[in-house]
């Protein structure tokens, strides 16, 4: 194993929102993978960081829209297909 390669848990650790965006590659990639082969901690906070990645990403997603105002509007598209003549043609 060459030990100059060796990545610290904290560089390890500045590199997992790349990793997770896939952005890493080459060498950077699998020093990281290395290390996280054998290192348990890494292992653990990648685990969290995925989930913390996924859980931002998942509310970056959604439409800012409190739910009441979505409910009224449902409700006003509702109303309006209801009033339109010879709805249901698609
Ligand atoms: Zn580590």
């Amino acid at each position: 194993m060459d030990v100059t390669n060796r990545m610290t848990c904290e560089d390890a650790v500045r590199q997992f929102f790349a990793y997770l965006d896939r952005a890493l590659a080459g060498e950077a990639l699998e020093s990281l993978e290395a290390h996280l082969a054998t290192c348990l901690d890494c292992c653990d906070r990648l685990q969290f960081s995925r989930e913390l990645d996924e859980f931002v990403k998942a509310r970056v997603g959604e439409p800012a829209v409190p739910e009441h105002v979505e409910a009224r509007v449902r409700r006003m598209i509702e109303i309006a297909r209801g009033r339109a003549p010879g709805s249901g043609a698609r």
